[in-house]
């Protein structure tokens, strides 16, 4: 017969926990109640850097404080390695509480191995109207979003968490439908030289629904990066700006390009390779026109994987760009392992800071490296003519933002950038018609 404990740590299994936090609802039927699950970051890395004897004792470590906080082992559980989850009467509950037990924890082992970052998930109720086991899922789920913020100790299953939950399973759902409508269209934001004007523009997808609704990529670039669904927004988005430069031939727009943007998801559920050496060959357009923009979060994962995809693609003749650049984990040293034509850097990392000298003197460094090594520098963001002076003078020509323009319908682009009488390209209020 299967034990109902856990080993290591004396726990209920997550079985008999779920009978035992149904119990213990229906017998209080005037509290509210708390599910709580709890984890360990990078406890993997603890294992293999310390061994399995410390990892067991951090477990067990974590369980006794677990333990000392509920007061009963039957209403705790270690679901799987190192995911536990706890009920408590929300009365007993408090994130101090929480806090004590992440400052245990560093007391022991951060002196003698290393810092702990551990995370909680909570859900509170008021009655069972659905099984144990869906409302621990949320306390999970709430846990799931702060992971890998060491900063951020708790998270709750709220309404708000409900709401955006909400609203990415409609994004799922109807998904295909839309795409299969042609509701995802694509918009144009100008690249700009300073010296020679407008080069070409980024192409950023905007949802357009039926009822003329617009939603912007926050909206639902996540969920579909989540569901692997980006893929098929992406081949999309990649062959309508690919239909668009071939409409562009023989017109005054035929020597500007398009720069798309490949998402990190791209490159495990797609060939890149293969689907956008097959789109420019349907289209027959050059490669260099359609411009390739990656996130440097790209080149977190995998990294030979990808590095070899991408010097495939500039070997057949694709034009490779490094999207937000500073956004995420800049590693300097990343530019000497992978060969790209452009850096894009973004300048809203910047804006948050408060040190505006500080920030331009790291704005400064990264052109002038970027420029030493060879590579074009384009700054994305850039809203002020200050800015533009100051970039110029550091050594930028290549600007994309909301001083020259917001991304806009491909006939807005037109009507502005080449109608016979309005070619400005400062200051977008100036000119929109
Ligand atoms: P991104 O590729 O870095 O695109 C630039 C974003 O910065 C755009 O937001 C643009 O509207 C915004 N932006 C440009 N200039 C300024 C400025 O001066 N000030 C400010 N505050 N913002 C500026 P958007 O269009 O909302 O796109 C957001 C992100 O969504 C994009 O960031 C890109 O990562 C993603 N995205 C958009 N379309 C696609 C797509 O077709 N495929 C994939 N995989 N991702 C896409
Ligand atoms: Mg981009
Ligand atoms: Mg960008």
């Amino acid at each position: 017969m299967a034990t109902k404990f856990d080993e290591l740590t004396g726990f209920a299994t997550k079985e008999l926990f779920y009978e035992n936090v149904k119990n213990a609802v229906l017998a209080n039927p005037l509290e509210r109640h708390c599910i709580v699950y709890f984890d360990i970051d990078n406890f993997k890395i603890f294992n293999d850097l310390f061994g399995y004897e410390n990892g067991d004792s951090l477990l067990k470590e974590s369980a006794r404080l677990i333990k000392e906080l509920n007061g009963n082992k039957n209403l705790c559980s270690r679901i799987t390695s190192d995911w536990f989850a706890f009920y408590i009467p929300e009365r007993k509950f408090s994130e101090t509480a929480l806090t004590d037990i992440s400052d245990s924890l560093n007391k022991i082992f951060k002196e003698s191995l290393m810092p702990i970052v551990i995370h909680f998930g909570v859900y509170s109720f008021n009655s069972l109207d659905e099984k144990v086991s869906i409302l621990a899922g949320r306390a999970k789920r709430a846990l799931k979003s702060i992971k890998g913020f060491p900063s951020k100790l708790v998270a709750y299953y709220d309404n708000k968490f409900m709401e955006t939950e909400r609203q990415e399973q409609h994004v799922a759902r109807v998904f295909d439908t839309a795409l299969k409508n042609g509701e995802f269209r694509i918009f144009l934001q100008p690249q700009v030289s300073a010296k020679k004007g407008l080069l070409g523009a980024e192409v950023l997808a905007r949802w357009i629904t039926p009822q003329g609704e617009l939603i912007s990529p926050d909206k639902f670039i996540g969920t579909l990066e989540k569901t692997g669904l980006i893929s098929k927004l992406d081949n999309n988005i990649w062959e309508q700006a690919a239909a668009l430069l071939k409409y562009w031939e023989g017109t005054e727009k035929e020597n500007l390009y398009l720069s798309i943007n490949i998402s990190v998801k791209d490159f495990n559920n797609l060939d890149v390779y293969q689907v956008l050496t097959d789109i420019v060959k349907k289209y027959n357009i050059p490669p260099k026109k359609l411009r390739l923009e990656i996130t440097e979060s790209v080149l977190m994962n995998d990294v030979k994987k990808v590095l070899e995809v991408i010097k495939k693609l500039r070997k057949a003749g694709f034009y490779i760009e490094i999207d937000d650049f500073g956004k995420g984990y800049s590693s300097l040293s990343m530019l000497k392992d992978i060969e790209v034509d452009l850096l894009k850097i973004d300048m809203d990392f910047l804006r948050k800071t408060e040190n505006e000298l500080k920030s331009s003197i790291i704005l400064e460094s990264i052109i002038s490296m970027t420029r030493k090594l060879g590579l074009e520098v384009l700054t994305e963001g850039v809203e002020t003519e200050a800015q533009i002076d100051f970039l110029k003078m550091v050594g930028c020509d290549l600007f994309q933002g909301y001083y020259y323009a917001k991304p806009m319908a491909v006939a807005d682009f037109s009507r502005k950038f080449f109608s016979p009488n309005l070619h400005s390209l400062q200051g977008e209020e100036k000119t929109v018609v």
